[in-house]
């Protein structure tokens, strides 16, 4: 029997961010951006893991802005896990009670990764596995997350239905955004389902169409 990985999507905060969790038939499973924000998002990302006897082995973040980390300690200290990020979205991490100040935000000290993810590592739970993809330009340290075998990426908020990640934070550069998407995105096949760190899933097909900010580069 060939291994299937399942996908669950949450949306969590005022920030509206997609939270997954990945897993497969062994119950081992990859929290992807935990963004819950509040103890009844806590509970919704708990209920479900415990009403499908998942365990928690990974906790990846796609890049280190406020809004995809919010849910990071809650998640490490109830499966005993440490972030992995890649390590040039550590600023970020260390950073985030100065970042969480500007939306009004009181964020307690995040606990740091002692393991870091490089373009080309695997990231493994259960059978199952995960190629990274390093796609700077929205944030440094900002990863996208892929399977070949299934035909679907994490993209963080590198790419959007129809639109790309805001290129005006700190670390933001809107060329090496629009690289990133055209030499690790666009070059996955076509049927390939993207799934972003806000709103709603789309293909490289589509993107390669429709997305304008991405015209010529089919
Ligand atoms: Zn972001
Ligand atoms: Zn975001």
């Amino acid at each position: 029997m060939t291994t299937m990985i399942q996908l669950k999507l949450f949306v969590f905060s005022p920030f509206q961010v997609n939270t997954f969790v990945l897993y497969d038939e062994t119950g081992e499973a990859v929290v992807v951006d935990p963004g819950c924000f509040d103890p009844r998002e806590d509970l919704e990302l708990v209920h479900f893991l415990n009403d499908n006897k998942l365990k928690p082995v990974l906790l990846v973040n796609t890049h280190t802005h406020i809004d995809h980390i919010l849910g990071n300690n809650f998640v490490c200290q109830k499966f005993g896990l440490k972030p992995v990020i890649h390590r040039a979205g550590l600023p970020f991490l260390k950073n985030a009670g100065q970042y969480g100040g500007i939306y009004g935000l009181k964020i307690p000290d995040m606990i740091l990764p002692e393991r870091f993810l490089d373009h080309g590592d695997l990231i493994s739970f259960g059978k199952s596995s995960m190629r990274v993809l390093y796609t700077p330009g929205h944030a440094d340290g900002s990863l996208c997350f892929h399977s070949q075998e299934q035909l679907f990426a994490l993209t963080g908020d590198a790419i959007f239905f129809e639109s790309i990640g805001r290129t005006d934070l700190p670390t933001g550069n809107y060329q090496t955004l629009i690289r990133s998407i055209r030499d690790h995105i666009l070059t996955l096949d076509d049927e390939t389902w993207l799934y972003p760190g806000h709103g709603h899933e789309t293909t490289v097909k589509h993107e390669k169409a429709h997305n304008p900010f991405l015209n010529g580069f089919e």
